[in-house]
């Protein structure tokens, strides 16, 4: 029989949480501090249709960069569809955009809590700093996204938690409330202090945007659910990236085109161009790739369609110059004039 003796902290089984970590510097620093406590930490980050993870600006490689720096596993969560079917009726509505920022959110949550189901963690740990964010970091919406995920009680906001009720954790005496912080507001002051407290040479920015607060962006959203042609019917994957790319129209209730703006564009859009879709290019001068995508291609569509894409072509205005219109792999040939500014306009979603 062994004599060593086990003192009460080393029979006190380690504390475990699992993080929503985005990459940017508030959830970084809620894994740090959980970490200088000696709490495991697993991270998941979560990648949405509209977020700009994958965007080039490089923040889902940030993440896993993070993620490695903390040497902490990391774990990715893509929503789609059902992402598409909450954003269709979010239960609790939108903020300044299109962004359901309550439902979004409580989705994240539930994905935290499945894998802190799955690895047995005590906890979930979040860099969400109240009133930093109008729609969903002040009581009453922490409140609806606990009770909504029932996670009430068990999750930790580092950053805020002087501010908000005990969890169970700090309830049982796991977790001290002195080393939790009192941070409120939009201001990163106290966060780059702490940063530079943890050693941070380059801390991160705040997390990458979400399309769905761009003004822009959430006007194409609401021209897409307003017309599918079934009121329950959800957008595709692939008509939300074809949003994120080209100058949109809106030709008919059926109807639109999109044009892209430069040489990747154009590679991206021929890359989502659907096999019902038709494709459209000046051919006598240089000019973007178009993407008619309709419910029906009566001609006066397509020449419509072709007279804006030679707006945007080198074609001289007011000149008649040839249009190559691709379905399905036959190619046909029109002429028309590029169209005028007035009609454009009236065009542009
Ligand atoms: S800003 Fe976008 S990603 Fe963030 S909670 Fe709101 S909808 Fe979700």
């Amino acid at each position: 029989m062994s004599n060593i003796e086990v003192s009460p902290a080393e029979q006190r089984k380690k504390l475990k949480a699992v993080a929503l970590l985005s990459g940017g510097l508030d959830s970084t620093l809620a894994v740090r501090m959980m970490l200088e406590q000696g709490v495991e930490v697993e991270a998941v980050a979560i990648k949405t249709p509209f977020c700009d993870f994958d965007c080039g600006k490089g923040c889902g490689h940030r993440v896993k960069e993070v993620a490695i720096d903390l040497q902490i596993p990391l774990k990715t969560v893509h929503f789609g569809e059902e992402y598409l079917r909450m954003l269709k009726r979010p239960k609790f509505g939108f903020g300044s955009g299109m962004n359901p920022c309550i439902d979004c959110r409580s989705m994240m949550y539930n994905a935290a809590k499945d894998h802190m189901k799955k690895i047995g963690a005590d906890f979930i740990v979040t860099g969400e700093v109240l009133f930093q964010r109008p729609m969903s970091q002040n009581h009453r919406a922490l409140n609806i996204i606990e009770k909504e995920t029932g996670t009430q009680g068990k999750v930790l906001r580092p950053l805020s938690a002087k501010s908000l009720p005990m969890i169970e954790i700090e309830n049982d005496g796991s977790i001290k409330r002195e080393n939790l912080c009192n941070i409120v507001g939009r201001s990163r002051k106290n966060q780059l202090a702490m940063a530079r407290k943890f050693g941070m040479e380059d801390p991160p920015n705040a997390a990458g945007g979400c399309l769905l607060t761009d003004p822009q962006f959430s006007m194409r959203i609401r021209d897409l659910m307003k017309y599918l042609d079934d009121p329950d019917k959800v957008p595709t994957l692939n008509d939300i990236e074809l949003l994120k790319v080209g100058r949109h129209f809106r030709l008919s209730n059926v109807a639109k085109l999109i044009v892209g703006r430069n040489q990747n564009e154009n590679y991206v859009m021929r890359s989502l161009a659907l096999k019902d879709d038709i494709v459209i290019e000046a051919q006598e001068f240089p000019g973007p790739t178009c993407i008619l995508r309709s419910k029906n291609y009566e001609y006066s569509l397509v020449e419509k369609s072709s007279r804006i894409v030679l707006r945007y072509s080198d074609s001289p205005s007011g000149r008649e110059t040839n249009v190559k219109v691709t379905y399905r792999d036959q190619v046909s040939v029109i002429s028309t004039i590029p169209m005028g500014n007035d009609e454009l306009e009236n065009l542009r979603i």
